[in-house]
């Protein structure tokens, strides 16, 4: 089976690309490689960050490897928090806060339109190659739903009308930013 090591300890995350990639790749985690560094994702674009996180693994451990990274972009606040989704709340914060600060920024908002993007970047051997995705949708006006991480509770899909923490992992991989940067990810694999 082939090894690709995606540049990542979420296991959220590590659950949804494995689920979606599938029997054929044995996708190993930054803690199944014995990488405990905290990379720097110092970029001010999601593409940006993605190289750094791949380019790290592959110049420091020598693994063919891919890294996510993903936004919330919510055009009543200019598309915020954008690039900055993960440290939202602050330094330390958690994503619970982050939730909580957003539902405060929204309050009274009238437009609630935004959209998730994921930016994936894939090296094998010498040769990088990006992938993107995007779902769009609405900020609820509170949290709904259980599944899912991060923004999950907040996000309702113009899809499906639920938020991704009301559906279920499937429903969720066949429309989201990840699952449809991901299945491009997976179709370029297969020509491999
Ligand atoms: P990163 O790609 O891990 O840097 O994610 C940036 C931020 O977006 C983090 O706060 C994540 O929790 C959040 N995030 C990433 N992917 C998703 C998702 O699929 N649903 C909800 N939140 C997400």
């Amino acid at each position: 089976m082939n090894k690709l090591v995606f540049a990542t300890n979420n296991l959220h995350k590590l659950a949804e690309v494995r689920r979606i990639l599938g029997e054929s790749f044995n996708v190993l985690s930054l803690s199944d490689i014995g990488c405990h560094d905290d990379i720097p994702e110092t970029a001010d674009t999601l593409e940006g960050n993605a190289l750094i996180k791949a380019r790290w693994v592959k110049e420091k451990y020598g693994f063919d490897c891919f890294a996510d990274d993903t936004g919330l972009m919510v055009d009543a606040l200019g598309g915020e928090p954008g690039v900055y989704s993960a440290r939202y709340a602050g330094p330390g914060c958690t994503p619970d806060d982050n939730v909580e600060l957003l539902l405060r920024k929204m309050e009274g908002v009238g437009d609630r339109h935004a959209s998730f993007r994921t930016v994936i970047a894939l090296i094998i051997g010498d040769k990088t190659t990006t992938f993107t995705g995007q779902a769009d949708g609405t900020i609820a006006l509170a949290r709904d739903g259980q599944a899912g991480f991060g923004y999950d509770p907040i996000f309702i899909s113009a899809e499906t009308g639920k938020t991704f923490a009301s559906m279920t992992a499937d429903e969720k991989n066949a429309i989201s930013h990840r699952g449809r940067a991901v299945g491009k990810l997976c179709d370029y694999l297969r020509t491999l």
